[in-house]
């Protein structure tokens, strides 16, 4: 009983969040031409964002466009009105980072204008067993740990790090102008999502540490809280250090023998108390980190023989 309460208390407080940035989300977009919502990273390269809503990453070749994440319908219509006034270049390819809703709609936009759209297998698996009125399923899918997409003098490298979030989730990166597209894995100056949904935080740290090997100097976050419109590699460092920090956090409450249940409730990361979420979601964070450490590992899968 206890249980089906919390669960519905954190259904709740996730609705609720989600729709409040659903509708920040709206204002700003309505009231601004689609162009105000672009910053160039590198030459070629693109931001088509809304401050604290979603982002996604465009990149103008002399041979078309590549898109980063559609997102949903009415986030790909107004990153399309942008990439129009920008150039007369078709939209080639749509990448999807990863198999989820919220990153993988509003694909159709694209197609209808001829473009192609481009998932991990694993993600595209999930999508299909999964659909969703405003995903296009993609029509081509690659599977393994890289491909490289080369269009018009630009080559983009997409990256498969294994399992962290979701299924297929993709790291996409240009080595010329050192730039990378990293949706979920690091939301800068913001706490863990919530009840941290889809990660297996092993897996996530692993592939942070991961990341961290990779040379890019700027990044595109799908998500982020701070005022700077690119990230950094110290976001990917500082979202491993708020995770490990966490987990040691935690291992302190266990050797000291805290009810399971007290702990959420015990934890202080003052070095993170001015991230957005700190105060409403720590809590959250700390059982979900928490079970994974009790129970072990999850979402958790065997190998799949692509990889
Ligand atoms: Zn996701």
């Amino acid at each position: 009983m206890k249980v089906k309460k919390s669960l519905h208390l954190i259904a709740w407080l996730l609705l609720s969040s989600l729709t409040m940035i659903q509708s920040a989300h709206s204002t700003e977009r309505a009231s601004k031409p689609a162009a105000e919502h672009v910053w160039q990273a590198a030459d070629g390269v693109y931001k088509y964002g809304t401050g604290h809503g979603f982002n996604s990453m465009f990149v103008i070749t002399t041979d078309g466009v590549i898109v980063f994440d559609s997102a949903n319908t009415q986030h790909a219509t107004g990153m399309l009105a942008a990439i129009k006034e920008m150039t007369d270049q078709p939209v080639r390819y749509v990448v999807q980072s990863h198999n989820h809703w919220d990153h993988a709609g509003g694909g159709q936009v694209f197609r209808d204008q001829g473009a192609t759209i481009l998932a991990h297998v694993e993600a595209y698996q999930w999508m299909k067993a999964n659909p969703h009125h405003d995903l296009a399923l993609p029509d081509e899918v690659w599977a393994g740990k890289r491909k490289d997409l080369i269009l018009g003098g630009k080559t983009i490298e997409l990256h498969y790090l294994g399992m962290n979030h979701g299924l297929g989730m993709t790291i996409s990166f240009l080595p010329k102008e050192q730039v990378s597209f990293i949706a979920d894995l690091v939301t800068p100056n913001r706490v863990l999502f919530t009840i941290v949904p889809d990660f297996n935080i092993t897996e996530w740290v692993r592939s942070l540490k991961e990341i961290e090997k990779i040379d890019f100097n700027k990044a595109i976050y799908s998500h982020t809280h701070s005022e700077q419109p690119f990230g950094s590699m110290q976001d990917v460092v500082l979202t491993r250090e708020f995770i490990e920090d966490l987990q040691a956090a935690i291992t302190a409450q266990f050797k000291l023998g805290t009810p399971f249940e007290e702990i959420p409730g015990k934890i202080e990361l003052k070095k993170y108390k001015d991230w957005v979420g700190y105060k409403e979601w720590l809590g959250m964070n700390t059982l979900r980190v928490m079970l994974d450490m009790w129970m072990g590992p999850y979402p958790w899968r065997p190998t799949p023989h692509y990889e």
